[in-house]
């Protein structure tokens, strides 16, 4: 179903992604996290971060059930996300929000999601947990991509410029937060830009 629309869509994303500088997962990665997902079997996922929409529609085209909301604050890659969605032909099972999603209503939302991907700024991933944990199904997965940092992670902090670094130790404060959180189980996944992987533990 779907299959000439989508593979053409995915390869129109591709070539905007790269003329435009918008920072989608590289094909490791988001097969990866879609194999992570099909594993796990989520009903429902939430995504912050869905600049034209590409691992929306690579999450929903890999699970044939689920069901996808996804936010986007910047305006230009919104109408974007908009419009490829629209023409993959995958737009039933996608909802997609214009919002800063550190100021977004959640009652706009689900009230629980089985899995959540987090790929928005990367200075903020730990106030995007705390406020979308609680949408987070016990038992459920929170994904979070980009915990290298685009490779910045593994230079030293002197060597990266002054403007980055604060954002560099957030992202690491949170990283260090989940491998000890009592009530997660989490890995980190050297995998693409690194991914890692937060189990919420049933209770
Ligand atoms: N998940 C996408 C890539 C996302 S890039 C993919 O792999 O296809 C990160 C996106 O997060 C950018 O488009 C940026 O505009 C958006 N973003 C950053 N901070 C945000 C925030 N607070 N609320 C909503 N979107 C945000
Ligand atoms: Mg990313």
């Amino acid at each position: 179903m779907h299959n000439d629309q989508f593979d053409k869509t995915i390869l129109a994303m591709k070539k905007y992604a790269q003329e435009q500088h918008v920072p989608i997962m590289e094909d490791e990665g988001i097969s990866f996290l879609t194999s992570l997902l099909v594993e796990q079997k989520p009903e429902s996922i939430l995504e912050i971060g869905a600049a034209i929409g590409f691992s929306a529609l690579k999450m929903v085209r890999a699970l044939p059930e689920v069901r996808l909301d996804t936010i986007e604050r910047d305006d230009v890659r919104f109408e974007k996300a908009v419009e490829f969605i629209r023409d993959s032909g995958y737009q039933e099972r996608i909802r997609i929000f214009q919002a800063d999603a550190l100021e977004m209503d959640v009652s706009l939302l689900e009230n629980g999601y089985d899995a959540i991907f987090i790929d928005a700024a990367k200075g903020q991933y730990e106030r995007f947990f705390e406020k979308y944990e609680v949408l987070l199904n016990s038992g459920g997965v929170i994904y979070c991509d980009n915990m290298h940092m685009h490779g910045m992670a593994a230079v030293p902090l002197s060597e990266i410029p002054k403007r980055k670094r604060t954002m560099i130790r957030n992202l690491s404060k949170f990283r260090d937060r989940m491998l000890d959180h009592a009530d997660y189980e989490s890995k980190l996944l050297q995998i693409g830009d690194g991914i890692m992987v937060c189990k919420k533990r049933e209770k």
